[in-house]
């Protein structure tokens, strides 16, 4: 145990020594830290003693909600009988084993095989450099360019953060590479196409008119999210995905389909690929995977990407890619029991229902002043602020709207995440009742009033 300390020494010590990630560094220092102390289902308690609603899930992830004891206590045994295995050569541990078998059943049929990471951004790189070694061995070396979407987010590993297409990633990095290009995002309300359909139409077009300008040939994959969530919560209209899995592949490219946020029930389904029926080449997973309680990701890979890459290496030669902690065992477990929670525990369906509540609460705020758009998915949603609901001018940033949201939302018991001056994103766990969504709409509106 820790020995006591004051909310203000810890401050101090936060000050000085703790970077914080995607944060202003030097306005943070000035503020200091918000120290969250304990959680128990739907509620955090700060290290002050406020009590907080979170309709974030900490940040998207912890689907189960906290204090889960079944995944407490699967963590604990592990630690107790092999706290650490490595994965490397032919060493394995028998969670690592089972979890890549159980994602294999889960995922779309395409994906048969898993790479255990430490999380997204990781399980993003290894997709990345597994990409490369497919095109390596199958005779096309010059298949080495990517296509993302504007606003899209990848996680934020060196090659990862290029893919990301918001530009606190980029700036000051050397980012985008010369080999990372995007396309605009489908995203109906700031659209200029009549409807859903026209959306779709200018996505692919926008895809194959990328494609041509920089040639089939040069071109590697096409990576995605489902629904944007760090950009925005940008949701696209159903049979988007499908759509561009399709041109993808008619234009002999990969499909890649990043599920980080979208898995394990965030959108309904276990995957949001799973809606339309899409087959992705590759798919990367992380959050939901463990609930967030220890970090692990996946990168899915189709058998045709594995036996490319596995038959071309020279015979009994290593394949370079790996980390101490891929495939940990503690992770594995807890995510073989965050697994078990989804489907026996009955959490995937009570986000399903949950989804209803969610909805109507979102849209229910739609005639209020300050919002333009409300969109959600399952338990994935966004409010889009707006100074005009007219013309849907956005509010001008140096009003520091969000911020003075966030703030009032804390001070209210409430939070979630703001993105950009205008966008504010819910993603509640899976396991919120329905008086907990009460809450969450009460304690919105009452803040969304309090900053009019
Ligand atoms: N991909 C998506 C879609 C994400 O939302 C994130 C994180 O938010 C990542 C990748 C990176 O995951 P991590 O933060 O676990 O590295």
């Amino acid at each position: 145990m820790l020995s006591p300390i004051h909310p203000d020494e810890l401050a101090a010590l936060d000050r000085a020594h703790l970077i914080h990630p995607v944060a202003p560094w030097r306005l943070h220092e000035q503020r200091g830290p918000a120290v969250l102390a304990s959680a128990k289902g739907a509620f955090l308690t700060d290290n002050r003693g406020h009590q907080l609603l979170d309709a974030f899930a900490g940040l998207w992830c912890v689907n189960v909600g906290y204090g889960q004891e079944s995944v407490v206590q699967a963590a604990t045994e592990q630690l107790r009988q092999l706290p650490y295995a490595t994965g490397y050569f032919h060493f394995a541990s028998e969670p690592a084993i089972r979890l890549a078998a159980k994602l294999a059943e889960l995922t779309p049929a395409s994906l048969s095989r898993a790479y255990l990471t430490l999380g997204g951004s990781e399980a993003v790189d290894a997709a990345v450099r597994f990409i490369v070694q497919y095109y390596n061995a199958t005779g096309r070396p010059g298949k080495k360019h990517f296509i993302s979407l504007q606003r899209g987010y990848h996680g934020s590993s060196s090659t990862g953060a290029g893919l990301t297409a918001l530009p606190a990633f980029h700036r000051g990095f050397d980012l985008p590479l010369p080999t990372q290009h995007y396309i605009a995002s489908p995203y109906p309300y700031r659209s200029e196409a009549a409807d859903d359909a026209a959306v779709i139409a200018a996505s692919v077009a926008a895809l194959r008119a990328k494609v041509a300008e920089l040639g089939a040939q040069n071109v590697a994959a096409f990576f995605c999210e489902p629904i944007q969530g760090s950009g925005g919560v940008i949701v696209p209209p159903v049979g988007w995905l499908k759509a561009m899995q399709l041109a993808a592949h008619e234009l002999d490219i990969l499909f890649v389909v990043d599920e980080v946020i979208t898995g394990f029930g965030r959108t309904g389904p276990m995957f949001a690929c799973e809606a339309e029926g899409v087959q992705p080449d590759l798919m990367t997973l992380a959050k939901g995977l463990t609930a967030g309680y220890v970090p692990m990701g996946a990168t899915m890979v189709s058998e045709k990407v594995y036996a490319a890459i596995a038959d071309a290496a020279p015979a009994g030669a290593p394949i370079g890619h790996g980390a101490t902690y891929s495939g940990h065992p503690v992770g594995a477990a807890v995510a073989l029991e965050v697994l078990r929670l989804y489907q026996q525990g009955g959490v995937l369906a009570n986000g399903q229902r949950g989804a209803a509540h969610f909805s109507a609460g979102l849209d229910g705020l739609r005639d209020h002043p300050l919002v333009g758009d409300s969109r959600h998915r399952g338990l994935l949603g966004a409010l889009e602020l707006v100074a005009d609901k007219a013309s849907k001018r956005a509010f001008d940033p140096a009003l520091g709207l969000a911020d003075r949201i966030f703030a009032t939302a804390y001070r209210n018991g409430l939070v979630f995440r703001a993105f950009g001056d205008h966008i504010l994103g819910f993603a509640p766990a899976l396991t919120f009742t329905e008086s907990e969504f009460e809450l969450l709409f009460q304690r919105l509106k009452k803040t969304l009033d309090d900053v009019l």
